[in-house]
């Protein structure tokens, strides 16, 4: 199944126009854009492993009048194919188009997890909006403006609580971080998942297992409700202090792609100072 060839007339003088987003941190980004004149739904459960998600039924009512749907696109949110039917009217939006992509093997799509790239993905959200309600343009170019700033502080504010750790490897449960080690100059020496949402392989545990022992790493970067009891049997045994890092946000904290980001990065941070110390 396809996006629809042509999305159907859009009324552009109802507001507030009806947006979704497959995940918390791009839902974000569309309102802090949109603000009082976009409604933006989130199509991912709370909780759900989005690399194996499959939508309930109350997904298809909530897209009924969508008129855009932002999705990761790149194989993360494939599950959103079985909606476009249920969505006659929505334009369907790679929301990072025009980022430089991971390619480790196959792209790794969690390139959002990057505050350089979250200001591609604003840019875009601005543009299509103008799309659809050029009646707006100025609100929207003016909140895209207002939001790129608030995006420029965060970045510093990253650097200035990161930079002194630039060279340091990391180990994950899942390879979710590779953008945001980009640009802090961390080095994600390797993940205990070889592919999205797939079973840890015994044999990668043991080959990783000697490269930990090689490099002296002392942390494991786990991910929210996910934590297979392999890895936390491999964190046991090589004696590997577990940091819990998030992709999605969403919870308490991490409502915006602002706090998600402080958030991870002040795990990190904690996790490298306290491996320094030992
Ligand atoms: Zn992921």
């Amino acid at each position: 199944m396809s996006p629809p060839a042509c999305a159907q007339e859009i009324k552009t003088d109802e507001h507030p126009l009806e947006i979704a987003a497959t995940i918390h941190p791009v839902a974000d980004i569309v309102r802090q854009i949109g603000g009082e004149l976009v409604h933006v739904t989130i199509l991912i459960s709370q909780g759900a492993n989005p690399h194996t998600f499959e939508f309930a039924p109350d997904v298809i009512k909530k897209v009924e009048h969508t008129q855009l749907i932002f999705r990761v696109g790149f194989g993360y949110d494939d599950w959103l194919e079985g909606v476009y039917d249920f969505a006659p009217a929505a334009k369907i939006i790679t929301a990072g188009e025009g980022v430089e992509l991971i390619k480790t093997g196959t792209v790794d799509p969690h390139y959002w997890l990057s505050v350089s790239n979250a200001r591609t993905i604003a840019q875009n959200v601005a543009a299509h909006l103008v799309q659809i309600d050029s009646k707006h343009q100025t609100e929207y170019e003016n909140r895209l403006k207002q939001y790129l700033e608030i995006l420029n502080q965060l970045d510093l504010e990253l650097h200035a609580q990161l930079d002194s750790f630039k060279g340091n490897r990391m180990v994950t449960i899942h390879d979710a971080f590779r953008y945001f080690a980009r640009d802090y100059g961390l080095t994600i020496l390797d993940s205990l998942e070889p592919s999205h949402g797939g079973e840890l392989s015994p044999n990668h545990l043991a080959n990783l297992s000697k490269s930990v022992k090689q490099a002296e790493i002392d942390a494991l970067f786990t991910q929210r409700n996910f934590l297979p009891q392999s890895a936390a049997t491999f964190a046991q045994d090589l004696n590997l202090k577990m940091y819990e890092l998030d992709e999605l946000g969403g919870g308490e904290g991490r409502e915006s792609f602002v706090e998600l980001l402080r958030y991870n990065a002040s795990v990190i941070k904690k996790a490298l100072n306290e491996s320094m110390k030992n």
